[in-house]
């Protein structure tokens, strides 16, 4: 099967199970990953401009590290599998391009070479990869996780064992899951005196993305570890709220119905994005791209979305309200109007950041 993104055309075999099963597996749906990708390495080299070495240390065809060395990266491609490390070489080539394969464990390469740029995109957690991945990257660290259901906590247990975190399945699954991500690996970082600070995030409901940018010494990392703490929410009435710190502090009860509270925790409470390198990388998200312009929505969200560690979704709290719903731009008017700033978020249609509460959504936007 024939495959062009970008500026390149490669090979890939046919995909008869959703890639499972495949000689070498390709997911056609990660192009926006792999395109905002592709906008975040010319973005960064901006922003850094001594940085040139890129790691695509689970290459699968090689796509991703093929479309890095269009794009003037020295670049790396790694696999543990014989038939994908051949199908990089020949991608290469297919393309003119010059790149080192390895055909290795990723976690052996990592902790015996170090890049400026790696990028961890396995299958399911990227966490048997994290601390090979932390000592392997001088700069930034690309990181995407698919196994969204322990993420976000609808596989409790799995979530923990994974992430040393504890997820709650909330009405905010997609950031929940983000955030569980991040705690994992700025822990992991830190382990190493290394702040790792997002510069970029984004999730579907298929997988989780972030941009971690490396800073050495043990005051940053402990930084770090400052915004790392816990989500209090309740089922009934969606109330939430959050307090910094490794040792959760609970209220007993919701303040505002008196029902038991879920606490998640430590998850990630700082910021998930940049928005200026939010705004430079769509900048670069540049027509050749076949999902260019999903790219400068999603980027264009990202940039604007306020920086809260959970959002709501309008029809959930309507419903909970026994009210209809309206169109989100008068929604959030009416936050905006009542004093409150907001903004629509990128994890889904209906949904919006405030620093109202939930009692405050509710008369804010009461209907008049
Ligand atoms: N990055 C690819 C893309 O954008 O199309 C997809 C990568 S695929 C999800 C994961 C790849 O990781 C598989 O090709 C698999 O062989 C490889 N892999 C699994 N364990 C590995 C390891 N320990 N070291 C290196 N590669 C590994």
């Amino acid at each position: 099967m024939r495959v062009s993104e970008g500026r390149v055309s490669v090979t890939v075999p046919e995909q008869p199970d959703a890639g499972k099963g495949a000689d070498v597996f390709f997911n056609p749906v990660q192009e926006l990953n792999r395109d905002i990708t592709v906008a975040a390495l010319r973005a960064y080299r901006e922003r850094t401009p001594r940085v040139s070495t890129y790691l695509d240390a689970t290459a699968a065809s090689g796509i991703r590290g093929v479309r890095a060395a269009a794009n003037d990266w020295e670049t790396t491609l790694c696999d543990i599998d014989d038939d994908a490390t051949a199908l990089c070489e020949e991608n290469l080539a297919r393309n003119d391009l010059a790149a080192s394969v390895r055909r290795s464990d990723a976690n052996v390469l990592m902790h015996s070479e170090a890049f400026d740029v790696v990028d961890v995109d396995p299958f399911g957690t990227p966490i048997p990869f994290a601390d090979a991945a932390v000592q392997g990257t001088k700069h930034l660290l690309c990181v995407t996780a698919t196994d969204t259901a322990p993420l976000c906590g609808a596989h409790f247990e799995s979530g923990v064992r994974s992430y040393g975190a504890v997820p709650r399945n909330t009405e905010f699954h997609a950031e929940m899951g983000m955030r569980v991500l991040l705690s994992a690996m700025v822990r992991t970082a830190a382990r190493y005196d290394i702040a790792a600070r997002p510069i970029l995030s984004h999730a579907t409901k298929h997988y989780a993305r972030t941009y971690l940018e490396f800073d050495h010494g043990a005051k940053v990392a402990n930084d770090c570890i400052d915004e790392l703490g816990h989500v209090h929410h309740c089922q009934h009435c969606l109330w939430r709220d959050h307090d910094r710190g490794l040792i959760a502090d609970a209220p007993d009860a919701c303040p505002v119905c008196g029902e038991h509270l879920q606490t998640a925790g430590p998850i990630w409470l700082g910021r998930t994005c940049e928005p200026e390198f939010a705004d430079a990388v769509a900048d670069h998200a540049t027509e050749e791209m076949g999902t260019a312009d999903e790219a400068t929505d999603l980027l264009a969200t990202l940039s604007a979305e306020l920086d809260t560690p959970t959002h709501y979704d309008q029809h959930r709290l309507c419903k909970r309200w026994g009210r209809g719903a309206e169109a989100m731009d008068t929604f959030i008017e009416k936050l905006r109007d009542a004093g409150y700033e907001a903004s629509r978020t990128h994890y889904g249609g209906t949904t919006f950041k405030t620093d109202a509460d939930v009692v405050e959504i509710r008369e804010a936007t009461a209907e008049s």
